[in-house]
């Protein structure tokens, strides 16, 4: 019996610590399955976002399809997305990335469960990783808001995290370079770290441009036998749309 079933427990923690928004800290009624806390103005607030292709996550056409994607090779099966990448949004992906970011993080991946529920199922996911950071880089840190957010997702379609993939070499950061050089900045970047044979993974990061890096981790992972690679982000920066993408 784990310490959360036994009757009550769960009461007096909430009186002892009251569930608290991630993001702004307004007390919440009550904890959403899935957990990372958020109050709806700020759940409002951090899911905005425009119509989406589900498959590519550049903004929709009038019919909800996409031109890119038809009749096209893609770079991941299908990619679920939080938000654009605005100031707000940016200040809590910032915010998450920070040694006691936990919270928010959590927060995050609390919404971007809730806001792509129905396509995590229909994608039927075995297990969640997320895009590796160089250890150096980590170790500089002390955190990754990648695996941090990955963690969070895990826990809210409880499914196991497990870090697929380890980065070779460091790279220079994504958003230092120009759009054109990104894909070969990352090109055989990483290595799958065990067997992903006939999985379904869903690899979680906190933001894409480009989506070079997911291309090549979803490249990656299916070289190693995974049957299926999703990406899910917190923020989708539109090329063009004048934000300080991360990668
Ligand atoms: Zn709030
Ligand atoms: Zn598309």
């Amino acid at each position: 019996m784990a310490w959360s079933d036994l009757p009550g427990l769960a009461t007096i923690l909430d009186l002892l610590c009251p569930p608290r928004c991630g993001f702004c800290g307004a007390d919440v009624a009550e904890g959403r399955p899935g957990g990372g806390l958020s109050c709806e103005p700020c759940a409002a607030a951090f899911s905005r976002d425009v119509t989406r292709c589900g498959l590519c996550g550049e903004p929709a056409e009038g019919d909800g399809g996409c031109r890119r994607c038809r009749g096209r090779r893609r770079d991941w099966d299908g990619l679920a997305v939080l938000s654009s990448y605005g100031d707000d949004v940016r200040e809590q992906v910032l915010r998450a990335k920070r040694p006691a970011g936990e919270a928010v993080a959590a927060a995050l991946a609390g919404l971007l469960v809730r806001k792509h529920r129905e396509s995590f199922a229909d994608w039927r996911i075995d297990v969640v990783a997320p895009v590796p950071m160089h250890w150096r880089r980590r170790l500089a840190r002390g955190t990754s808001a990648a695996d941090q957010l990955a963690a969070a997702v895990a826990r809210g379609l409880g499914l196991p995290m497990r870090r697929l993939l380890r980065r070779r070499r460091a790279t220079p950061m994504q958003n230092e370079l120009p759009f054109e050089d990104r894909r070969g900045n990352v090109r055989a970047a990483f290595r799958a770290t065990r067997r992903v044979a006939g999985l379904r993974v869903l690899l979680v990061d906190d933001v894409a441009t480009t989506g070079a890096t997911l291309a090549e981790c979803r490249g990656t992972l299916v070289e190693a036998g995974a049957a299926a690679v999703y990406a899910a982000v917190i923020a989708r920066a539109d090329r063009g749309s004048g934000t300080d993408p991360f990668r």
